[in-house]
């Protein structure tokens, strides 16, 4: 190893996208034919038309020598109307200042480990299984992550283990909590005891609410943002949005944690591009999510049919992916079944995501969803469990 680099990167597993996938391809090793189902992206790209309106933004508005608006003006204007109308809000009124952007919410995540805990400041909790990118951020910045588990059929957060974790206090204190609202692989919204739990956290403790999937899911904490200048909401165009593509995440809080995001985020973190697709998308946004009710359906659907499976426990999800486990006894034979099942779909032409002792599966579009279900059937039939 080169020994200027620091020896804990190298035991550090990255995340590792799967191969990029284009509609057609560019160069001609790229794959183009498989069902991207690990993601949980949209199934749908863009309308023609908003893209349309893109191009002629970027061709009339964009100049491309100059650098981007790294204040996001018009974008944080815009993000927090969005925001302030999802009609779930009832005293709140967000303004510019409570929202800051980021070159997708794995930049706000990596942002918020360096307000809280850089510098042997502090260590991190998580609960295991949940999004893998904390833990990644934390450890690339040499920031300790805690994790707790979770209970095995509901997937509620072991709160005896959080509070033991919080009192006891290690070498650094846990200075950050990650929850994803609904989590993710497993799909369930946070319940009423792990709320309380939240709510009583002391305010030396920054809460981190992810609420990526709040478009398919309708459930948020802003309501409750004002009574804890402690607590961070994260959102994202990247899922019913359908801009995975622009990486534009964004987050809502007091104005002193959003004062510092600003400080310690690069100064032109969105290209102007970017900047230009998200204001687009916030402006024909009932165009774009109505593709949420038609997911939502899809996902029943499957939930229905797989469900049928007697070897199976099938979770209900609160967002546009479900999750499976496998209801055998050893461990060593679920893990080899589950490996099994994965590499099928993906050779027979749908990638979907082995993680948490389970399988991960976004809903796609009704013909890739059906093609899941006819592929999982032919794959369950080899399967000896
Ligand atoms: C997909 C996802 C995100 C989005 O990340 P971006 O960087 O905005 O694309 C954030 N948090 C969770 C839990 C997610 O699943």
């Amino acid at each position: 190893m080169l020994p200027f680099l620091r020896s804990d990167l190298v035991e550090l597993a990255a995340y590792k996208p799967e191969l990029g996938v284009y509609k057609a391809s560019p160069v001609s090793d790229v794959p183009t034919q498989s069902d991207k189902l690990d993601t949980n992206e949209s199934p749908y790209d863009l309308p023609i038309e908003l893209k349309e309106k893109l191009v002629w933004t970027y061709k009339e508005l964009i100049e491309t020598n100059r650098y981007p608006d790294g204040g996001h003006i018009l974008l944080r204007q815009s993000i927090s109307e969005y925001v302030n109308e999802s009609g779930l809000l009832s005293s709140n009124v967000f303004v510019s200042n409570n929202i800051s952007v980021g070159n997708g919410s794995d930049e706000l995540i990596r942002s918020i480990l360096i307000a809280t805990c850089l510098g042997g400041n502090g260590s991190v909790l998580v609960a295991q299984p949940t999004f893998s990118m904390y833990g990644i951020l934390a450890q690339a910045l040499g920031i300790p992550v805690v994790t707790v588990p979770r209970n095995s059929d509901s997937f509620e957060i072991n709160l005896e283990a959080a509070s033991e974790a919080i009192k006891n206090t290690q070498k650094q204190p846990i200075r950050t909590v990650f929850v994803v609202h609904p989590n993710s692989p497993t799909g369930n919204p946070l319940t009423a005891p792990e709320l309380e739990w939240l709510r009583s956290l002391p305010e030396n403790i920054l809460v981190v609410i992810d609420e990526a999937y709040f478009e398919f899911s309708q459930t948020t904490l802003a309501d409750e943002l004002s009574q804890h200048p402690n607590w961070v909401i994260l959102r994202t165009f990247s899922k019913g949005f359908r801009l995975a593509a622009m990486r534009v995440g964004y987050s809502i809080a007091h104005p002193e944690v959003i004062a510092i995001l600003e400080k310690v985020r690069l100064p032109y973190n969105l290209p102007s591009f970017s900047i230009a697709a998200a204001l687009i998308a916030i402006q024909n946004r009932s165009l774009l999510l109505e593709s949420v009710s038609q997911i939502l359906d899809e996902r029943s659907k499957l939930i229905k049919t797989l469900s049928q499976y007697p070897e199976l426990q099938v979770s209900e999800s609160a967002a546009n992916f479900i999750f499976l486990r496998l209801k055998a006894k050893d461990d060593g034979q679920i893990n080899n079944s589950l490996k099994y099942l994965h590499k099928q779909l993906k050779d027979s032409g749908t990638l979907i995501r082995l993680t948490g002792g389970g399988l991960r599966i976004t809903v796609g579009s009704p013909s890739e969803n059906a093609r899941t279900l006819d592929r999982f059937e032919v794959a369950f039939k080899n399967l000896e469990l």
